[in-house]
C-alpha cells in the first residue's frame, strides 16, 4: 500500500549491514563482543598500525557463504578490495571490503506474502570504529569533541544489497524482518537492531506511477529499528514528491533520520565509486570456496523461515502470512506436533498467536492438543481455557485434571438461560436496544453473565442464546 499522493510510486533499495556472530574479528584475533570497555579489544592490525598484516577469519567466511546460500545467491571466488577514504573511526584510512568480485551475488528473498525481492550482492567487509560526538546534536558538525571506540573496528560484516525493487515502507519492514529471521535461524548473526548488529541504509526515490526509469535517490544511513525504517522511508518519499511537485528535484546525497523530530536531514553529497579509488588488497589472498565446501554448507542449512511457514500453513489450514508469528516465535514445531496429536489447526494457531507470546513453558504438545479438544467440545469456556492454558505452561499437567481441580465444569445451558432471563428482566431498555439490532449492548449482557458466573459461562453460547431470544 503506497503512502504517496496519487500518481507517484516509491522505489526503495536496502543495504543491510549484518555483524557476524564470530568470536574474533575479521582480520585479527581480537574479541568480537558488544558492550565492553572502549578500546579494550584492539591490536596493531585492527588499529591499522604500520607493519601489521591481516589474516582472514575462516568462520566469518563460512558465515558469509551460509547467508549467501540461504538467500539463494551464487557463491563465487572473491577478492578483498581497499575502499579508500579518511575518517577518524577508520584507523587504516581504508576499509577492507569486496568490490567487483564479491562472495555472494544474484539472490532473492521471499516475503511472507509471497513477494520476491531481488538481491544484488552480499559481500564481506570490516566494520569501522564507533564515534561519539559530544555537545551539539550528536552530529559531527557542531560537536565540541569526539570520542572514538575501536572495539568495533574490524568486526566482520556482510552487507546485503537489494535491487531497487521494494515499493513501500511496509514491504521494506517485512524484508528486514525476514532477513533477521533467516540470520537467527542460520546462526550467522544475532541480528539485534538495537545493539547495532543489524543496521539498515534505505535508498529512496519516487517516480510517476508506471515509469520505467529510476530517478535520483537519497540514502538514509544507519536506521536502527523497524519503526524508524518505515517512518524514514515514508517521510523521504513524500519529501521527494513535494520537491517534484514544486518544480524542483532532490539531489543525490546521504541523509540522517531524526527519530524524535520525525524528519531526515541532509548528510554529505554522495561519493561516486571513483572517489574511493578501489583496488585489490595486496595483503589478502582471494577466497576460492571448493564445491565440497559449498556442498557442506547446503548440507548443514537449517530449515529456513519460508519453508517452515509453508509447512505450518498447509498443516493448520491457514495462509502463509497467518503463520508468521508462530515461526518468528519458534513455536512452529510445537504447533505442528499439536496438530499431529489431533489439535484443530485454526484453534492451535489462535492460541499460539494470542496466548503463547512468552513460549509454551513445560506444556507438552499432546496436552495442549487435549485442551484444544476440550474447548472445541464446549466443555470449557474461553476464559476457563485460558486459565487452564497458563497453568499448563507454568506447571505442566493434563487439562482435564487441571480443570477439575479448579472446579471448572461447563455450565448447563438451562442455568445460563435462566440467568439471562433474569438480566433481561432487570435491564429492559438495554434488551430492547439489542433486540432492535444495536449490537453494542451485546457486550454488556455477556459481561454481566461472566461476572455472575465468574467466567465459567461460554461467551459463544451466551451470544447464541441472546440471538435466539431476540428473534423469538
Ligand atoms: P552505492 O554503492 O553507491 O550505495 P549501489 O548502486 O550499489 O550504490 O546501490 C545501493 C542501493 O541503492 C541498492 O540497494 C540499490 O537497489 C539502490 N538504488 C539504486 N538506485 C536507486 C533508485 N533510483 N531508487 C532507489 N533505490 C536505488
Ligand atoms: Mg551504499
Ligand atoms: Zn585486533
Amino acid at each position: 500500500m503506497s503512502e504517496l499522493s496519487d500518481g507517484w510510486e516509491m522505489v526503495i533499495g536496502l543495504e543491510v549491514h549484518v555483524e557476524l556472530a564470530t568470536k574474533s574479528k575479521l582480520f585479527c584475533g581480537c574479541s568480537n563482543s558488544f558492550g565492553d570497555q572502549p578500546n579494550t579489544n584492539v591490536c596493531p592490525t585492527c588499529l591499522g598500525l604500520p607493519g601489521s598484516l591481516p589474516v582472514v577469519n575462516a568462520q566469518a567466511v563460512q558465515y558469509a557463504m551460509t547467508l549467501g546460500r540461504a538467500i539463494g545467491c551464487t557463491v563465487s571466488p572473491s577478492v578483498f578490495a581497499r575502499k579508500n577514504y579518511f575518517y577518524p573511526d577508520m584507523p587504516k584510512d581504508y576499509q577492507t571490503t569486496q568490490y567487483d568480485q564479491p562472495t555472494n551475488e544474484d539472490g532473492s528473498l521471499e516475503l511472507p506474502d509471497g513477494t520476491v525481492i531481488g538481491i544484488e550482492r552480499a559481500h564481506i567487509e570490516e566494520d569501522t570504529g564507533k564515534s561519539t560526538h559530544l555537545g551539539g546534536g550528536g552530529r559531527i558538525h557542531d560537536a565540541t569533541a569526539t570520542l572514538v571506540d575501536y572495539n568495533r573496528a574490524g568486526v566482520p560484516l556482510v552487507e546485503v544489497v537489494t535491487r531497487p525493487e521494494l515499493t513501500s515502507a511496509d514491504e521494506a519492514r517485512a524484508y528486514v524482518a525476514e532477513l533477521r529471521d533467516i540470520l537467527i535461524a542460520t546462526g550467522v548473526s544475532d541480528a539485534r537492531m538495537e545493539e547495532g548488529s543489524m543496521r539498515v541504509d534505505a535508498n529512496v526515490s519516487v517516480r510517476p506511477t508506471g515509469d520505467a526509469e529510476l530517478r535520483t535517490r537519497c540514502e538514509i544511513k544507519n536506521i536502527n529499528s523497524l519503526r524508524s525504517l518505515g517512518r524514514a522511508i515514508n517521510y523521504e518519499a513524500r519529501r521527494h514528491v513535494a520537491l517534484y511537485e514544486a518544480g524542483e528535484a532532490p539531489s543525490q546525497e546521504t541523509r540522517h533520520w531524526d527519530e524524535d523530530g520525525g524528519r531526515s536531514t541532509s548528510g554529505r553529497s554522495k561519493e561516486d565509486a571513483d572517489d574511493y579509488r578501489y583496488f585489490a588488497c595486496p595483503d589478502l589472498p582471494p577466497l576460492a570456496p571448493t564445491p565440497a565446501e559449498l556442498a557442506a554448507i547446503d548440507e548443514a542449512m537449517p530449515v529456513l523461515p519460508g519453508r517452515r511457514r509453508s509447512a505450518l500453513a498447509s498443516a493448520a489450514g491457514v495462509s502463509m502470512a497467518e503463520t508468521s508469528l508462530a515461526v518468528e516465535r519458534g513455536l512452529d514445531t510445537f504447533a505442528l506436533d499439536a496438530i499431529a496429536a489431533g489439535g484443530q489447526g485454526i484453534s492451535v494457531m489462535k492460541h499460539v498467536d494470542q496466548n503463547l507470546a512468552d513460549g509454551v513453558g513445560v506444556m507438552t504438545a499432546e496436552s495442549f492438543a487435549a485442551l484444544v479438544a476440550l474447548e472445541a467440545d464446549g466443555a470449557l469456556s474461553a476464559t476457563q481455557v485460558k486459565t487452564v492454558l497458563y497453568e499448563m505452561v507454568a506447571s505442566g499437567g493434563q487439562p482435564a485434571d487441571i480443570a477439575a481441580s479448579m472446579g471448572f465444569e461447563a455450565m448447563d445451558n438451562s442455568e445460563l438461560e435462566s440467568l439471562l432471563d433474569q438480566l433481561i428482566a432487570d435491564n429492559p431498555d438495554e434488551w430492547a436496544r439489542f433486540a432492535e439490532g444495536d449490537s453494542k449492548v451485546q457486550g454488556f449482557f455477556v459481561g454481566q453473565i461472566m461476572k455472575a458466573t465468574q467466567g465459567k459461562a461460554d461467551g459463544k453460547i451466551v451470544n447464541q442464546l441472546m440471538s435466539a431470544k431476540a428473534k423469538a
